[in-house]
């Protein structure tokens, strides 16, 4: 199953030439999650190899300008286009008010917005995967989101599938989903005799602003990806404490201390301006795979996004093993 993020917006606090507010599309299967919707994200929707798809869920970490501003303008352009299918938003308390006050911008939808708070803590359950939600240190009413994949199946030994004369059709797809089929000479195939073992599920972690938390730390850990934001340069460290976000380094630093054995990068220029977003990835422990991902927004979005397919997924890691708040829930 393919995985993976466009970094539709990579800017804090305001836009810059290069960048968009904060933005990020994950892409698992056929389904398309977006988090947080700064200003212009329909755009860079539009401007990517992805396009404006009728995206059915939306994800808000916090209602500061920089995160919710793209919202009315895609509302808007979904209900000109005639949308009839409806739109889920979540987003931590606070969010019915928000959109309450978006109705006069955006006026009459032809589609139902249904809005969905949520605590530090809850856990959306979805096909294969779920989205959990913890609490991050930022100055109002926040949430990071983790995506945490469910254990995969092994992978498929055609070899031995063929040794065993299982023909090419619907048995071998049956025995991929973990069903037993009985062959036309009567013999019995298990799951176990033509799967691997099975395989760790994938997590990413998106935090949105925040000051750096060790409730980060714990949601992240084991993590393949966690997306962070900072806000400051280091010599803004004071600034950033005082208004609850972090600097790069420290963004860095709480990566490395999620991730552990996590190859880290962060793909940002840094600037006084506060357009600056660690983009923290780590792909990068397989066997067979030695070197770090940077992931950066670039003036085309169809150039950013980060694949992550299952065979570059850490060994180590077991969402079920990890301890975070997350994934205790
Ligand atoms: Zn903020």
């Amino acid at each position: 199953m393919d995985l993976d993020l466009v970094f539709l917006g990579t800017a804090g606090s305001m836009p810059s030439a290069q960048r968009n507010p904060a933005a990020l599309l994950v892409r698992r299967g056929g389904d398309r999650l977006l988090f947080d919707c700064g200003e212009g994200t329909q755009r860079q929707l539009l401007r990517s190899t992805v396009g404006l798809v009728e995206l059915q869920q939306i994800f808000i970490t916090h209602f500061h300008a920089d995160h919710v501003l793209g919202l009315p303008g895609m509302f808007k352009t979904f209900a000109l286009r005639g949308r009839e299918l409806p739109l889920e938003v979540y987003g931590p308390r606070g969010l019915v008010d928000l959109l309450a006050s978006l109705k006069r911008v955006v006026g009459r939808l032809s589609y139902e917005v249904r809005v969905n708070e949520v605590e530090p803590g809850d856990v959306l359950e979805r096909d294969g995967y779920r989205l959990a939600t913890f609490a991050v240190a930022h100055a109002v009413s926040s949430l990071g989101w983790a995506l945490i994949e469910a254990t995969r199946a092994g992978r498929f030994d055609v070899e031995r599938a063929d040794a065993l004369g299982v023909p090419n059709g619907p048995e071998r797809g049956a025995l991929q989903r973990g069903e037993a089929v009985t062959l036309s000479d009567g013999r019995s195939v298990a799951p176990d005799d033509v799967l691997g073992p099975s395989r760790p599920g994938r997590k990413i972690v998106m935090t949105g602003d925040t000051a750096p938390s060790e409730q980060i730390v714990e949601a992240a850990w084991g993590g393949d990806v966690l997306v962070t934001e900072a806000t400051f340069s280091e010599e803004e460290r004071e600034r950033a404490r005082e208004t609850r976000h972090q600097t790069a380094a420290q963004a860095a630093e709480l990566a490395f201390g999620a991730l552990q054995r996590g190859g880290v990068t962060y793909g940002s220029p840094i600037t006084s301006s506060g357009s600056v977003m660690a983009s923290i990835a780590s792909c990068a422990c397989s066997t067979d795979d030695s070197g770090t991902d940077t992931v950066t927004e670039s003036s085309s979005p169809s150039a950013i996004s980060a694949s992550m397919p299952a065979e570059r997924r850490i060994s180590w890691i077991s969402s079920a093993s990890a301890t975070s708040p997350a994934t205790a829930t």
